[in-house]
């Protein structure tokens, strides 16, 4: 691939990783041409004061689009806090896991036995359904999930990155219990009933922007609970007054996340993301199911994720061989986790269909040549 008008020579790679990921290349470009002199200022969003009237804008401007990409209503706050989803996995139960209660937990996979093993350093935790036995090859439906009626919050992993599953709809937990949703590796790829949730985080580096801002979505009501004397970066209180200015926040970051939200806006929002994502996912998927079991995927039909396709092949010898000759084409980042092994194709909202094409190509030929 080449970019457009000024960097015809810049040669873009196939870039499938997991995160940090591929960008929206209007982004890299405006974020380039914004470098020296963001609006006249004569200086980079990077070097402006986080309290000046510029920076104050581009916070304001984000997070009102991110309120319109989700029709949020003002019920809830949006904090972009630092720490990654890792933070949060800890600073969620210090706010909203009284020791009093317990919360529901379920597991899916790689990142909610993280949240879990973090969250029980904090609180009483209670695993309220479990896919370990299958290998985190589904998410489970509804009808099997045994929920506490007095649980403090209901916590999921909307997409399970390593696992490569997702829950196709949000599990719906007993009436007045929140629900908490480590969004990571799919916010904003779909519509979605924000409503719904009473607390929503993710590290910005899949799709929404570069590491090192952290979003949190969260209920107003739910900041009640928030016991005092926490320490001020584990505070969402402290952080909603202060419209996370508290500190000093990621401002570069932040800039770059609101960039990618007017992309997604400028090309049609959540319903056109959505169709895109389906799009690129049914080509991998299809590529696999048309296979004749050389390529294998792991996750269960109902639970695939659209944004990472984990797939085996016959043998681990062909795996690596797969990786290597991917490489070799100018494909990045399929190997899959060092903790499940396989491939891992992540689709995430920039990844363009053009990537996807060739990588189903790819797939193609490979079997062709080693089937
Ligand atoms: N949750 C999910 C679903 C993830 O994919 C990741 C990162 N891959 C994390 C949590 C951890 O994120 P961070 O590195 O920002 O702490």
């Amino acid at each position: 691939m080449t970019s457009t008008a000024s960097q015809k020579t810049t040669k873009r790679a196939h870039n499938f990783n997991a995160g940090p990921a591929v960008m929206p290349q209007p982004v890299l470009e405006q974020v380039q041409s914004e470098l020296l002199d963001y609006g006249g200022r004569g200086m980079s969003v990077m070097e402006m004061s986080h309290r000046s009237k510029e920076f104050e804008d581009i916070l304001n401007r984000a997070e009102s689009d991110l309120r319109t990409l989700l029709d949020l209503p003002d019920t809830y706050s949006v904090l972009f806090l630092q720490g990654g989803a890792h933070l949060q996995f800890s600073m969620l139960p210090m706010n909203l896991l009284p020791a009093s209660a317990s919360a529901d937990y379920i597991l899916t996979g790689a990142w909610s036995q993280v949240a879990i093993r973090e969250a029980e350093k904090v609180g009483r935790v209670r695993i309220a359904a479990s896919t370990s036995g299958s290998n985190f090859d589904h998410v489970p439906a509804q009808a099997d999930l045994p929920l506490d009626p007095n649980a403090a919050y209901l916590h999921f992993t909307s997409n399970e990155t390593i696992h490569g599953v997702e829950f196709p709809i949000e599990p719906q937990p007993p009436a007045g219990v929140p629900l908490v949703c480590d969004a990571s590796s799919d916010i904003l790829s779909r519509p979605i009933d924000a409503t719904k949730y009473g607390l929503i985080y993710a590290g910005a580096q899949k799709n929404l922007g570069p590491a090192g801002v952290t979003l949190v979505i969260v209920r107003n009501d739910l900041l009640e609970r928030v016991p005092q004397k926490l320490p001020v970066m584990l505070d969402y209180k402290l952080m909603a007054q202060n419209h996370s200015l508290y500190n000093t926040p990621p401002t570069f970051a932040i800039y770059i996340v609101g960039l990618v939200l007017r992309w997604l806006i400028g090309i049609g929002g959540l319903t056109e993301i959505a169709r895109r994502n389906g799009a690129k996912a049914k080509l991998v998927y299809d590529r696999i199911d048309s296979s004749g079991g050389f390529y294998r995927g792991h996750a269960r039909p109902d639970s695939r994720s659209r944004m990472n396709v984990t797939f085996r092949l016959p043998g681990e010898d062909l795996e690596k061989q797969f990786v290597k000759q991917s490489e070799a084409e100018g494909f990045i980042g399929l190997k899959g986790h060092r903790s499940v092994g396989g491939l891992r194709a992540s689709l995430y909202n920039a990844l363009p269909l053009e990537s996807v094409e060739a990588l189903a190509q790819f797939m193609a030929e490979f079997q062709r040549r080693n089937g």
